[in-house]
């Protein structure tokens, strides 16, 4: 396609989103009037202006949310789940538009872009089905003379929050399970990254969803927007998918009011290869779980840990693989890495390798930034690296694979365990004894053995230790929306 059509072909799928915010069914400007610009990583221009929403919005879009939230609750969990099918039907008839739309607000390639486009439908449709197998339960009393009956209802009002990493799978992945539940929502998504929730948004309300079941607020001041929310009665429940750090404050504020809240947080997964391993398969794993998203994931492999007698072997295959990945603007034919986010997410990634290197780590392939406009980092591989090395303990964000050599099994172990996070742990070997050893000893939410990537709509996503907790995902991630309630029935 000529350079002029791709222009007109981004300037449309820009230009077909709502900016503003959706409050009790209606698209309306921020009660300050004021807007703010979305930018493409790329190349720094700006490609919307976006509602800069504040506290006095997201307290509309709660009451909006109250006030919806009974008449939702009431509404027959099927038409509910065929609201959820429609757009997920819809997501998929215009998932390349959907692609474009999100890699140029987020950078990551369009191939990369659409597979988060069908990823993230598939969390509707797979809570369409769920939607209607809400279980309880009905026994006899042990001593006889009532009956135990279980129910689950929706828990009322939740707030969403998202990160700018994965666009719209965040979202669908916290609005499917409440829409199939019968809760309302307010929905507040990243700064860096809103279009492609406005763009879900729309979608959801052109399937059916009844206005005030689900209210956006975008805004540039996430703390002091749905900061009162947190201490209101009318708020049952808060989704966060984001940092540790903010998850943690969000924690301590949601105390006030008692609300039920879910956290999926940061991670430092670890990435095992074993002697033992087909080393084809672990080099091609280990390619997916660091760059999927050009290592800004949660689930990203932020450390290798290779047996000493292939850690050599391993290392030169994977920059091979790596340094052959071309960089450049995600909507390019070719372009296996786009740009890093932002230029705070940049320097942040200049910072660990070059304190890395400072300590004595040799650089196979990568180790510097590229020139902009954006903010490209290239595919960077790490052999050796101390142990001090600072991105051994934090989360590197970024596509930089540092790997480390271990001697034993206890030592593989003890090293994947070395961390205050437990969100994803992988691992290579053909060892079927030592994979379930392993696995049982890892202690993270998640387990991939012998592939590099365990996403999956229809599994429990989440972690353990300052991963956060509660499940996304699977069948478990409905009952993060549902309280459980029991009537003892008198008898005899
Ligand atoms: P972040 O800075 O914690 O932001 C996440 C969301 O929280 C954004 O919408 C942000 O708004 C908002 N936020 C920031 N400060 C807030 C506050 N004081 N009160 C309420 N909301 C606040 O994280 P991020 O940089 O966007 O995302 C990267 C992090 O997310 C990484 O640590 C990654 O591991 C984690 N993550 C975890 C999962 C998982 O499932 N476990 C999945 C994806 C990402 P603004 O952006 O508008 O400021």
């Amino acid at each position: 396609m000529s350079e002029t059509g791709r222009q007109a072909d981004e300037r449309t799928v820009v230009e077909a989103v709502p900016t503003q915010l959706l409050i009790g069914g209606r698209w309306q400007a921020a009660a300050s009037g004021r807007t703010f610009a979305v930018e493409d990583p790329a190349t720094g221009k700006t490609l919307a202006e976006v509602a800069d929403g504040n506290a006095d919005d997201a307290l509309e879009a709660l009451a909006a949310a109250d006030q919806a939230q009974s008449g939702w609750a009431a509404t027959p969990p099927r038409e509910r789940g065929e609201i959820l099918r429609r757009a997920f039907d819809t997501i998929m008839s215009k998932q390349d538009d959907l692609a474009l739309l999100m890699t140029l607000e987020m950078g990551k390639p369009i191939a990369e872009s659409k597979a988060e486009i069908s990823y993230a439908a598939e969390f509707l449709r797979w809570y369409s089905e769920e939607g209607v197998r809400i279980a309880g339960g009905y026994n006899v009393a042990p001593l006889g003379g009532s009956r135990i009956v279980v129910m689950r209802q929706p828990v009322g009002p939740v707030l969403l929050i998202t990160p700018w990493n994965f666009p719209m799978a965040m979202a669908t992945r916290k609005i499917g399970p409440a829409v199939a539940a019968g809760c309302t929502m307010v929905l507040k998504p990243a700064a860096l990254t809103p279009l492609s929730s406005l763009a879900l948004t729309q979608i959801l309300v052109d399937a059916g969803l009844p206005g005030g079941v689900l209210n956006v607020v975008t805004s540039t001041s996430a703390g002091a927007t749905t900061g009162p929310l947190l201490s209101e009665p009318r708020l049952r429940k808060l989704s966060f998918t984001g940092s540790t750090e903010v998850g943690k404050k969000l924690i301590q504020s949601s105390a006030d009011q008692v609300l039920r809240v879910s956290m999926e947080l940061g991670g430092n997964a670890p990435f095992l290869v074993f002697a033992d391993a087909d080393l084809d398969a672990a080099v091609e794993g280990a390619v997916l779980a660091k760059m999927r998203n050009g290592g800004e994931a949660c689930t990203s492999a932020n450390r290798f840990h290779v047996e000493n007698s292939v850690a050599e072997e391993f290392a030169d295959r994977l920059a091979t693989r790596m340094g052959a990945l071309r960089v450049g603007r995600g909507t390019e034919d070719g372009v296996g890495m786009g740009p890093l986010i932002d230029d705070r997410q940049l320097a942040a990634v200049v910072s660990l390798v070059d304190e890395a290197i400072s300590r004595g780590a040799k650089v196979r392939c990568g180790g510097s930034a590229l020139p902009g406009p954006g903010h490209f980092y290239p595919p960077t591989v790490l052999y050796p690296v101390p142990r001090r090395a600072q991105l051994r303990r934090e989360e590197i964000f970024g596509p930089v694979a540092p790997i480390f050599s271990f001697d034993s099994e206890e030592e593989a172990v003890a090293d994947a365990n070395d961390t205050e996070y437990g969100l994803v742990a992988y691992l290579y070997t053909r060892d079927l004894d030592r994979a379930v050893r392993v696995s049982e000893a890892i202690k993270a939410g998640m387990v991939g053995i012998n592939q590099g990537v365990v996403s999956n709509p229809a599994a429990p996503f989440g972690g353990v230790k300052q991963s956060g907790y509660g499940r996304e995902g699977g069948r478990e991630g409905i009952d993060e929306y549902l309280d459980v309630k029991y009537l003892s029935l008198r008898a005899t």
